[in-house]
């Protein structure tokens, strides 16, 4: 670890003196980069696919959508945009004869955490804002799923000089190293308490944070929808990923009297999408990410059901292998209702009263994406104004974060700071106020407000009104 700390710090330092040299490259340049991490990402697609096999068998559709595509439109995204974001905005001065501008610059040396549920994207999609906006950068991959990790590492390596963007394998004690050091940028993803651990070793050095979090994301059904139809939107974003994602619905309220109706259809969507022959189909369920939180599932799932709830589908754990799973007659204080489930497990809920249903929301640490389905405006308006939640999208799941135009983040407990398209661009970057005095002798009031001051006290409280 001495030799590994030693290499950290030489990196380090290297960064620190070539960040002058980035921060004044052109667009030209940025893109450049950005052109050679798009074509590596295709080229590698076959082994990056493979390698998301060998952490948990992530179905190789899922791979190519959630981690190639979503990375890629990105990055042609930023293709597109960076030079009118690179442009300086001019807004309007207070006084005559002067130019106000906002400039983006850079804010330097930046370091990047990623968690292991989207080993690919979640390095590589902060890392394309951070070239963007002219910044020196230090990744580092989540540990939990190796093999996309060294596809990472053969990726950064051949693209860029370690003066530029690097990276550096390892757990915690690697996590701890480089949390050390006074980074200007932080960009973390991964859970609401690691999150705590690196804002507080960010204030050491007063750095910046981006915090992408967790929670517990809640689906709430108004009765007037057609069941049938929304289904699929809620279980596939439950079941996805085997329920490991961050924006995954956790569990969902639904009108007392539609929940075996709702419980009928998620069955049957499970069958139809997971299951061949009365089989399960291991190919497109991917499998839990380790033995340790397939037995923090299984855990959640046994103390659900010694507090009353039923199984109604699912429920079998083979090793990795997490069957889709539905829950109803779920109590409160079962463990599954107090934390983040990030796993296949769909506890639904049921309410007579919608309001019932915003107090339990707001009880609970500000969600990272709250989901409502209805087609009555009311509702939706009565949920978004009483409720808050990273984002929303209204009648499906998820979408919002493919939106390009929206701002992609958490509040709070789930997050601090926003990125995709031009929310990361100015998350990576610093707005610096730059102010063009008018040449002396255009304002002849200019020396009025300097000393000394005799009579123009009385001057000056005259005119405020
Ligand atoms: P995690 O917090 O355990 O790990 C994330 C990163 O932090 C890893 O790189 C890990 O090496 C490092 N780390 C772990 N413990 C540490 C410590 N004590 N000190 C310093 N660094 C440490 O999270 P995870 O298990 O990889 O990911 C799952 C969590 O991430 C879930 O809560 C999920 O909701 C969240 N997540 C959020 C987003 C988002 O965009 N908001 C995306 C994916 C996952």
């Amino acid at each position: 670890m001495k030799d590994y700390n030693d290499k950290i710090q030489t990196v380090f330092q290297l960064q620190k003196q070539h960040q002058h040299i980035v921060k004044q490259t052109s667009t030209a340049v940025r893109i450049e980069k950005l052109q050679k991490l798009k074509a590596a990402i295709l080229r590698e697609t076959p082994a990056i696919i493979e390698a998301l096999q060998v952490d948990f068998a992530k179905p190789s559709f899922e791979a190519i959508t959630t981690e190639v595509m979503t990375v890629i439109s990105e990055i042609d995204l930023f293709i597109e945009n960076l030079e009118k974001w690179m442009e300086p905005v001019e807004v309007p001065s207070r006084n005559k004869g002067e130019t106000a501008k906002i400039v983006y610059e850079p804010k330097g040396q930046c370091l990047i955490f990623s968690a292991w549920n989207f080993p690919i994207m979640l390095l590589f999609y902060p890392l394309i804002p951070a070239i963007g906006a002219g910044n020196v950068c230090i990744l580092k991959p989540s540990e939990m799923a190796p093999a996309s990790s060294r596809i990472a590492v053969k990726i950064v390596r051949e693209l860029f000089d370690e003066s530029e963007v690097a990276i550096f394998e390892g757990g915690v004690e690697v996590a701890n190293a480089l949390l050390d050091l006074p980074f200007n940028h932080i960009l973390f993803t991964g859970s609401t308490q690691v999150g705590k651990v690196v804002m507080q070793a960010a204030a050491k050095h007063l750095a910046s944070v981006t915090l992408e979090l967790g929670g517990k994301c809640p689906v709430i059904i108004d009765e007037h929808v057609d069941l049938e139809k929304i289904v699929p939107r809620i279980a596939f974003g439950k079941f996805a990923n085997a329920g490991q994602i961050c924006l995954a619905p956790d569990h969902v309220y639904i009108k007392e009297e539609q929940l075996e109706e709702f419980v009928r259809y998620v069955q049957e969507f499970i069958q139809r999408s997971y299951f061949e022959n009365g089989e399960l189909n291991q190919a497109d369920l991917a499998k839990i990410v380790n033995d340790r939180n397939a037995s923090r599932l299984q855990g959640l799932l046994d103390d659900a059901v010694i507090r009353g709830a039923n199984i109604r589908c699912g429920g079998i754990v083979d090793g990795r292998t997490f069957y889709p799973t539905v829950l109803t007659d779920v109590q409160n204080d079962a463990k599954i209702m107090q934390e983040e489930i990030f796993g296949p497990i769909m506890p639904v809920l049921t309410y007579t009263d919608l309001n019932d249903v915003i107090q339990q929301i707001n009880a609970r640490p500000k969600p990272l994406a709250l989901y409502v389905f209805s087609d009555n405006t009311d509702v939706v308006d009565t949920v978004l104004s009483r409720t808050t939640s990273g984002g929303v999208t209204v009648n499906d799941t998820m979408l919002h974060m493919s939106e390009p135009n929206l701002p992609f983040g958490g509040v709070n407990e789930s997050g601090i700071g926003r990125y995709t398209g031009i929310f990361g661009f100015k998350e990576f970057s610093h707005e610096r106020g730059v102010l063009y005095k008018a040449p002396v002798g255009t304002n002849p009031m200019e020396s009025f407000a300097h000393a000394p001051y005799k009579g123009k006290f009385e001057k000056l409280v005259k005119k405020i009104k």
